[in-house]
């Protein structure tokens, strides 16, 4: 990507950075969060800094601990809008060379953040990208947990969370030989080889860096997949388990994790995600000119930036007022951090189903390009390769639609469950069905305004404002 992007044609379909990131990152992302979990970050790049960073951690000789007042959701949440914003404002999609020092960016931060504070910092508190598929691993049909709560009881340590090591041996030495931070080894539990019935080999291993403890979890949310837990439990006594996708929302899995911050998420997420999709159909480009013209203004970002407060803004406060409504009819008056509380799951799944049929919109668009775009990356560097441009598309384009709209609306009708479990669990028979209706009934309306932008040809990205004139 890196090399591609900075050195290659300056053209993005035929560029391996802007196809691969935009184009099938996403779209499988999106694929893996459904059918599996968080399988990106399982995988995620961004882990080659850590060997840098435990030596440049070494050579600093101490690590700072992360600001209380940014443990919420609330620094990923301005990230995010930062990054949505930037993506359009940039055509990030139609530059190569910008995707690549976004790409290098990326891991200077990692690297910055890596060095200076304990593992897990960046990919809980800090990533964009880590806590987008945080969220929506939400509906992900598995989830890490513990194969039997009894031995979870017994056990002393908790490894799991901690960290463990195994010997007297890498208890002295051998966790700052690997590398693995001195805090963590404070921490870590001894257990020696005799009382470990699983050992997984000798020697040191990490707990949870994002600090959950396996036998409390309720949701994927910070939730890796990085399986340093499975390592350094004595037991063997975690595993990656199927779940219905509905789940996590039913059981009102966010009370750990922070739950107004991952509410708010969701609430940005899902009219971030309508707000990135309508801005690629040709309605947008009506609004925009009449507004640019209202203003009197030729300045993309400042159309763009007001396009996404109004969008987001007001979604969020029609969100709420369903979700007051709902209270209402159920017997109840609220604020916002409680209508979220209680709603935000609703939110969560509405937003999961629109990213997931707009991501898979452009993968299956151009799923096969990924072949002549690399063939075309060595061609273009003097190798005797014949690239074929014919492999684009993965399906017709007449089924694109069908898939996006079944796609959405099943997400729509689980948040309309959603919606009538939620009521019927925190009002009861009575109060509960009449309080499923104001926010099933908004989750029925958001799932049409989702069908109607995607029934609408998506444009490719030109200039946004028309000519001078
Ligand atoms: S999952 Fe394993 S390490 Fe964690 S508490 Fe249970 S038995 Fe202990
Ligand atoms: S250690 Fe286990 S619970 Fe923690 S992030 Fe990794 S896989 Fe998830």
């Amino acid at each position: 990507m890196i090399v591609d992007g900075l050195t290659g044609r300056q053209l993005a379909p035929r560029n391996v950075a802007t196809t691969s990131v935009w184009l099938h990152y996403r779209g499988l992302v999106v694929l893996g969060l459904a059918f599996l979990g968080n399988a990106f970050c399982a995988a995620c790049p961004l882990m080659l800094v850590r060997g840098p960073s435990r030596v440049l951690k070494r050579w600093l000789g101490r690590e700072w601990r992360w600001p209380a007042a940014l443990r919420s959701k609330g620094l990923v949440i301005v990230l995010m809008l930062a990054f949505f914003l930037a993506y359009e404002v940039f055509s990030l999609w139609s530059s190569p060379w910008l995707t690549a020092w976004l790409v290098i960016g990326y891991f200077g931060a990692a690297l910055a953040v890596d060095v200076c504070f304990p593992p897990g910092t960046f990919c809980k508190h800090v990533c964009p990208l880590g806590n987008f598929n945080f969220a929506l691993s939400h509906t992900s049909p598995a989830q890490i947990s513990t194969v039997d709560g009894e031995v979870c009881e017994r056990c002393r340590h908790k490894p799991c969370l901690h960290g463990r090591v195994s010997d007297a041996e890498s208890r002295r030495g051998s966790w700052e030989a690997r590398g693995l931070p001195v805090e963590g080894a404070r921490r870590a539990a001894f257990v020696p080889l005799s009382e470990v019935e699983r050992p997984n080999g000798a020697g040191s291993f990490p707990g949870c860096e994002t600090d959950l403890f396996v036998p409390t979890m309720t949701s994927n949310m910070d939730c890796t997949l990085c399986l340093n837990c499975v390592r350094s439990c004595p037991f063997d006594n975690v595993a990656l388990r199927l779940r219905a996708p509905w789940r996590e929302s039913l059981v009102g899995a966010w009370r750990r994790r922070g739950m107004l911050g991952v509410s708010v998420l969701a609430l940005v997420l899902l009219w971030a995600g309508v707000m990135n999709a309508f801005a690629m159909v040709p309605p947008f480009f009506v609004v925009a000119d009449g507004l640019a013209s209202a203003l009197g203004t030729r300045q993309e970002w400042l159309v763009l930036g007001l396009l996404f407060v109004l969008v987001i803004g007001l979604g969020s406060l029609l969100t709420l007022g369903a979700f007051a409504l709902g209270s209402l009819a159920g017997g109840v008056r609220e604020g916002p951090a409680a209508l979220l509380r209680r709603w935000g799951s609703v939110a969560m799944v509405l937003a999961v189903g629109f990213w997931t049929a707009h991501y898979l919109f452009h993968l299956l668009t151009g799923a096969l390009t990924i072949v002549p775009v690399f063939q075309h990356f060595f061609e273009y560097r003097g190798f005797a390769v014949d690239t074929n441009w014919r492999l684009a598309q993965l399906v017709p384009t007449r089924w694109l639609f069908f898939v996006g709209a079944a796609l959405a609306s099943l997400y729509g009708l689980m948040a309309m469950v959603m919606a009538a479990a939620r009521a019927l669990r925190d009002f009861g028979a009575e109060r509960g069905v009449l309080a499923m209706w104001p926010v099933g009934l908004f989750a029925l309306a958001v799932t049409v305004l989702q069908v109607l932008v995607l029934a609408q040809p998506m444009e490719m990205r030109g200039t946004l404002l028309g000519p001078v004139p």
